[in-house]
């Protein structure tokens, strides 16, 4: 993957969000000796951690407008999918602090904390110009584009200003997060049914459903979630599912448990009268249809001449799902894949992308990078798996590898595989009991968990 160089550069990047990829991104970038502006277009930083429920009302519901109001997704019940041991950067573990929640599948709250006392221990804040949105990032001169080369453009807004501000980067790296865009099926009705219709974007509590007949548009995490606290609130709660075959064990024992909970195939069609029919003729009337569909990919900001390509779900041509074959390494992103320990990878792109701006390392050529990216989405294709879709540690560690960090831990692979695997077996309960204890206490004993000596 990576040829290593003597030389040395020292560059002016923007990093583009202060989420976790973004707050990673900033501080590996500077570690390498370059210079670090984050821009934030929220008022702190945490990314999809920062919860939103003050700006929800004045989002479009199914949220069609690019440039949304509200960035987090996240509901106020949410706690992590993994637990917390799993979920920290290499170097500064997820560990549990006295007087607040230490729960091991913590609420959003925590999350935010860590990622502010990550930013507090390394001394992020000084590098990020919060309330400032970017609009808009091209090329200086896109004549005979060479990634290394290249200067963007960078214009933004302060929240509180009509100035637009225009700045030049020697690089430009994009962590803006992809749990943000609503994406939406097409059903048949679906532009003139009356009655409420949103996404789980701007989904915070279940209390607004109170007595109402909802249908749930989709059953992974987030549709799984919200049907079930909607159960002890609402009239009825009608999931549709585009597979009957991919219901887990854990959820079919949650459904037969309630009776006001019920599943069904595809909608067909949307009736002016508020009718729900589904593709086995059966037919529900219903007062919300609420869109746990998942999220697409979105830089409305981006300019670069169609050279960067969104389609069916990939963000393409991607060498690694972190570099574009003619514009990178002078533009980069992180945090595209999916189903991964987030963090820790967002770290070794970070680093990955730290060590090719410096000139520490090179990218292979075009030809090479091309040829990567080709046989990997035939690959997906063949298989059928969604390009950015990882669900691999052999993946993480071979891309850690390169940039000289240690294979993840033993532990956390296990620790993970068996949160997901009580998951689908307990779904009602696996945040609070479990039977990994054995590995979780090998894994706070072990140096990662002791590093800062922080631990309680
Ligand atoms: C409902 C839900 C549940 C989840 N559960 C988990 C979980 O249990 N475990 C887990 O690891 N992950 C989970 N995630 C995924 C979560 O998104 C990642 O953990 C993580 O937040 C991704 O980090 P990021 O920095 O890539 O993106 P984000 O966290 O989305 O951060 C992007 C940042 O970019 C900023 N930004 C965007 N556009 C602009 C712009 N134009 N100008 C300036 N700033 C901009 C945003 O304001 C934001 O601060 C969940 C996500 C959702 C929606």
């Amino acid at each position: 993957m990576v040829s290593e160089t003597n030389q040395y550069q020292s560059k002016n990047v923007c990093v583009i969000g202060a989420g976790p990829a973004g707050l990673v991104a900033a501080r590996e970038i500077r570690k390498e000796g370059h210079k670090v502006i984050v821009l934030e277009q929220n008022h702190d930083i945490g990314g999809q951690w920062l919860y939103d429920d003050k700006n929800i009302e004045g989002e479009d519901p199914l949220g069609r407008n690019p440039f949304l109001k509200v960035h987090s997704s996240i509901y106020n019940s949410l706690r992590t999918q993994s637990p917390r041991e799993v979920m920290g950067f290499t170097d500064f573990p997820f560990s549990t602090k006295k007087g607040r929640d230490m729960r091991r599948f913590p609420g959003h709250v925590e999350i935010l904390m860590y990622l502010k006392d990550f930013c507090e221990w390394f001394g992020l804040r000084e590098m990020i110009r919060f309330n400032t949105r970017v609009n808009y990032v091209g090329m200086l001169d896109d004549y005979g584009v060479c990634g290394n080369n290249l200067k963007w453009i960078v214009r933004s807004k302060e929240k509180n200003s009509d100035k637009v501000v225009e700045e030049v980067f020697d690089a430009v790296v994009v962590a803006t997060g992809h749990y943000c865009q609503p994406k939406l099926p097409s059903i048949k009705g679906m532009d003139t049914w009356k009655r409420k219709q949103m996404h789980s974007h701007i989904y915070r509590t279940p209390e607004p459903f109170h007595n109402e007949v909802v249908v749930v548009v989709g059953n992974s995490f987030s549709g799984q979630d919200i049907a079930i606290e909607l159960v002890g609130v609402a009239k009825e709660v009608h999931i549709s599912s585009r597979s009957l075959d991919t219901i887990t064990e854990g959820f079919s024992k949650v459904i037969s448990k309630h009776e006001t909970l019920h599943l069904h195939p595809q909608i067909d069609t949307l009736e002016e009268d508020g009718r729900v029919i589904f593709m086995d003729g059966s037919c529900i009337k219903a007062d919300t249809i609420l869109y746990c569909t998942g999220y697409s990919y979105s830089f409305p900001f981006l300019d670069t001449k169609g050279m960067v390509v969104i389609e069916d779900d990939r963000v393409g041509p991607l060498y690694e799902h972190t570099f574009h074959p003619l514009l990178s390494p002078s533009l980069t992103f992180i945090g595209i894949p999916k189903k991964l320990l987030g963090f820790p990878f967002f770290e070794s792109q970070a680093m990955w992308i730290a060590q090719l701006l410096s000139g520490k390392k090179v990218l292979p050529s075009w030809e090479e990078m091309m040829k990567s990216i080709e046989e990997f989405y035939h690959e997906r294709e063949v298989a059928g798996i969604p390009t950015h879709d990882i669900a691999n540690f052999e993946y993480c560690d071979k891309y850690s590898e390169n940039v000289g960090l240690p294979p993840l831990q033993e532990w956390r692979k296990v620790l993970c595989v068996s949160a997901i695997i009580n998951s689908f077996v307990n779904l009602e309960t696996y945040r609070d009991s479990w039977d990994d204890d054995e590995v979780l206490q090998e894994a706070l004993q072990s140096p990662y968990f002791t590093q800062l000596g922080l631990e309680d």
